[in-house]
């Protein structure tokens, strides 16, 4: 890996960060709070949250198996993407590579930061061909972004290939691993003692089911979380959103369960769906959705919509022609989705 200094944007290496209130008083607990220009009326929500969310991070770093301090969070997994464009590419100079298909969100904030964005295919199965992926980088590249499982192919990408560029990439290398949770590989949040230009990406969107409280999270060397910290907002993960989320990690039952169950009905719904008449192919899963090549997606999509149901059409995405990326839902929801496709007439 290059020094953090030599990847990092100058103008971020030098900055001093805001100070608020919250930064400044630490630790000794205190009776009179006439720092921050608060309201002492309407008790707890009157005052601002602590910037580093540390009481959450401490349950965190017990469930992930990851020090606190190599943990960020942010509002969404889109925070994260976006202060990874933000500290490290510099508008117009610098470039990011990525795999095609994957997460949106990686190209939108490259164009909104004015970030050169290169999508290099998967193979043909999905797989990784990580000597075209570092072929694809310069010495302007600063990040390379992986997503694994993957989004919208579903499959994990082989190990052997993610380690590949990591040891041979000299720039950050980011896994957006929002859906491991649904498979029992090892997760890549271990390995970053091994690997300093690593940041993983974790949720609460999607297994946690938490999406609606915008909650997630960026694991990296500390070296690195401070560069996050050092550029997001200094309140961007509120007090509601700060106490759910504790909530949720002391019902981790709650969380065995849902996977359980969800692994159990994609266990279902796959074959189901892959012996319709209509159906050419299911893509092997890792994660709590699966891709299902069609005979005519956009019209069978347009045909569900019409019953209620939605799914998600990606048939416009590269390498993913005449392709539906299906959801795994409640037994109900999924027998609704597969009565309605056995009635689908061509
Ligand atoms: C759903 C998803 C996320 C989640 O983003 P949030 O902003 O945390 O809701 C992140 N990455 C991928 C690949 C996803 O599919």
């Amino acid at each position: 890996m290059k020094p953090l200094q030599e990847l990092t944007r100058s103008a971020i290496w030098e900055l001093t960060p805001y100070s608020c209130a919250r930064d400044e008083f630490k630790g000794r607990a205190a009776r009179v709070f006439l720092d921050a220009n608060e309201n002492p009326y309407n008790n707890p929500l009157n005052r601002y949250p602590d910037p580093l969310q540390e009481e959450l991070k401490k349950k965190l770093a017990h469930v992930k198996g990851v020090a606190a301090s190599k943990i960020f969070l942010g509002n969404g997994s889109d925070e994260a993407i976006d202060l990874v464009f933000r500290v490290f590419c510099e508008p117009r100079e610098d470039n990011v590579v990525a795999i095609a298909p994957t997460y949106g969100m990686y190209s939108v904030c490259a164009a909104i930061n004015d970030v050169e964005y290169r999508g290099v295919p998967l193979r043909q199965d999905f797989t990784l061909d990580a000597d075209a992926l570092l072929a694809a980088a310069d010495e302007h590249t600063k990040v390379i972004w992986l997503c694994s499982p993957n989004n919208p192919t579903g499959n994990a990408l082989e190990r052997q290939a993610v380690e590949q560029v990591l040891q041979q990439f000299e720039g950050i290398v980011v896994v957006d691993e929002a859906y491991s949770d649904f498979n029992d590989q090892r997760p890549f949040r271990l390995d970053l003692e091994k690997y300093p230009n690593l940041i993983v990406l974790n949720t609460f969107s999607k297994l946690w089911a938490s999406a609606a409280i915008r909650l997630g999270i960026a694991y990296a060397s500390e070296d690195i979380i401070g560069l996050l910290n050092k550029v997001k907002y200094p309140y961007n993960v509120n007090v509601l959103t700060q106490q759910q989320a504790m909530k949720m990690l002391d019902d981790l039952q709650h969380i065995d369960l849902w996977r359980a169950t969800l692994l159990s009905e994609r266990t279902h719904l796959l074959p189901s769906v892959a012996e319709l008449p209509i159906c050419k192919a299911v893509y092997p899963t890792d994660a709590n959705f699966f891709l299902a090549r069609m005979t005519d997606a956009d019209r069978i999509y347009h045909y569900l919509v019409d019953k209620g149901i939605v799914v998600r059409n990606r048939s416009r995405v590269q390498l993913c022609d005449n392709c539906l990326r299906i959801t795994v839902g409640t037994p109900e929801e999924n027998n609704a989705l597969l009565g309605a496709l056995r009635q689908y007439k061509p």
